[in-house]
């Protein structure tokens, strides 16, 4: 107790919303913050979660042209320009204790639906095994971690693998991008969840844009045998 006083005097927790010291002391984020940042609510996409324009559609302009192999998709907030510069400074400048606030907002909204759906293992989108040495972690595994804690269920990372290194989505279009993840992944044989997959899992990720990625992560797992792929992201973009 005393060591992490002196850690947080040392290293006072940043806000991720704003990158200010959270205060009062002991918060994951500044309250004001907190309030201001709207999470998703209303109709959504029954598919990926985005939220709807028009209520009375059941799919978004994107799900309603395009096949997925998943089941359906959760998320907290719009992809946003606090969320763009929070996600940033988590994924890129080492502020992986924002994964704390993320996780425990996450559970705050989605904690019942997601244990009504007798998930079984909780699975982050892996990075490329290069990328994560010289980033030090995969931030998607970070909330997949709060999460499967959160849930009381295990963790799996050594099943679903980024079998090559892929482009930064952000740099491509949504053609490009579905091109660029395509035979990016695959399930690990050597590892013991190969045996004898869980049959319902949740994936996580912190984006989803046009849902290329989580897709094809998707596809690798239904033909290794999960049955059913559900979705946690922290954010979603707007879409078309
Ligand atoms: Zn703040
Ligand atoms: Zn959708």
């Amino acid at each position: 107790m005393l060591w992490e006083t002196v850690i947080e005097w040392l290293y006072p927790r940043r806000c991720p919303l704003c990158g200010d010291i959270a205060l009062p002391k002991g918060e994951l984020a500044c309250p004001g913050c907190k309030k201001r940042q709207r999470r998703l609510s209303g109709a959504r996409c029954f598919r990926c979660g985005k939220e709807l324009e028009r209520r009375e559609r059941v799919y978004c302009p994107d799900c309603e042209v395009r096949e997925f192999s998943y089941e359906r998709g959760f998320a907290l907030w719009q992809y946003d320009a606090v969320m763009k510069r929070s996600i940033q400074e988590f994924k890129y400048k080492g502020r992986q204790e924002y994964a704390d606030f993320y996780v425990e907002q996450l559970l705050e909204e989605y904690r019942e639906r997601l244990l009504a759906l007798e998930l079984l293992a909780v699975l982050p989108v892996p990075l490329y095994k290069t990328r994560r040495q010289e980033r030090g972690y995969n931030q998607a595994e970070l909330l997949a971690a709060g999460i499967a804690a959160g849930l009381g269920l295990p963790l799996i990372t050594d099943f679903l693998v980024r079998s090559r290194a892929t482009r930064p989505q952000k740099e491509l279009g949504p053609k490009e991008r579905q091109k660029n993840v395509e035979t990016a992944f695959s399930v690990n044989l050597h590892s013991q969840t190969a045996e004898n997959p869980p049959s319902c899992i949740l994936l996580v990720d912190d984006i989803y844009t046009t849902g290329s990625t989580v897709e094809a992560c998707s596809q690798v797992l239904r033909q290794a045998g999960v049955r059913s792929v559900y979705l946690l992201c922290l954010c979603i973009g707007t879409g078309v």
